[in-house]
């Protein structure tokens, strides 16, 4: 892959080493890819094995690690991977999630709520939880988290999708105003509909539904995503934290 390096402009993440979650698809793919470009050092880490592949497209810059978000042991090492492989951790993008069963309140499994709550709410804690004392033994660095427009907006018939992009929402604000004074900025990326294997399994009223009524009138790629993950990783957004940041095409605005 031509990832324009060689040229004389110094990337936005040169010298960075950052760990993506869920990097073996869909947005973490993208920001992945936009990090390497940049020219950041990625560990790519993913439950499902694709990973892998893209790490080998990505070239010695990108390391795949695999691990289950909702664990801490295998958190901590895909944590230390990156401090084992690249030598220290500046950004952590805390992005792996799934969509879960689609059910109303009144009828949602107890067990399917815990199970969504733990990749998508519990794993983000858990990543900022064993990441932050590497980041402040580096002097700092940055989190991104991939929260949804479902934290701001319900989503009838995904109770534990919602709830849990809720809660990484305020866990994004409550560690980034724990930590700003000591130089580590936190904030949430709230993505609306993007083409992935999440949408795809959606059911299709329900997703072409969100499309339609998005005003930009299509679906966001990865890699719109993977560059918004780029800015708040970098110091261009040195003064941007606890924010929750939309990229919906404009769905929330109606
Ligand atoms: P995706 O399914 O293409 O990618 C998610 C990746 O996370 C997959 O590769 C999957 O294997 C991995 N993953 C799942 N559980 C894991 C676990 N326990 N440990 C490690 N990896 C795990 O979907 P996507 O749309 O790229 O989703 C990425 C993030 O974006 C998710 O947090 C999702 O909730 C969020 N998001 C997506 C959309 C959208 O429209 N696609 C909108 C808002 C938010």
């Amino acid at each position: 892959m031509d990832l324009g390096k060689g040229s004389d402009v110094a990337g936005r993440l040169e010298g960075k080493v950052a760990v993506v979650t869920g990097a073996g698809s869909g947005i973490g793919t993208g920001i992945a890819e936009e990090f390497v470009k940049e020219g950041a050092r990625v560990v790519a880490v993913d439950i499902s094995g694709q990973q892998e592949e893209v790490a080998k497209r990505l070239g010695s810059d990108c390391y795949a690690v695999h691990a289950d978000v909702s664990r801490g042991a295998d958190v901590r090492s895909m944590l230390d991977a990156a401090v084992s492989h690249f030598g220290k951790l500046d950004v952590l993008c805390n992005n792996a999630g799934i969509d879960g069963a689609v059910a109303h309140t009144g009828e949602y499994p107890e067990e399917e709520f815990d199970r969504v709550f733990g990749v998508n709410g519990r794993g983000v804690f858990l990543g900022m939880r064993y990441a932050i004392p590497k980041l402040l033994e580096n002097g700092g660095g940055t989190i991104v988290n991939t929260a949804s427009m479902a934290a701001m907006v319900a989503f009838p018939g995904m109770p534990a999708y919602c709830a849990a992009k809720g809660a990484v929402a305020m866990l994004t604000k409550t560690a980034a105003a724990e930590y700003a004074s000591r130089n580590i900025r936190v904030n949430a990326i709230c993505p609306g509909p993007i083409r992935t294997q999440i949408t795809d399994s959606l059911p299709p009223e329900l997703i072409e539904g969100v499309v339609r009524a998005t005003p930009l009138g299509r679906y966001g790629t990865p890699t719109e995503v993977g560059r918004l993950a780029v800015f708040l990783a970098s110091d261009e957004s040195s003064f941007i934290t606890g924010d929750t940041i939309l990229i919906d095409g404009g769905y929330t605005t109606l």
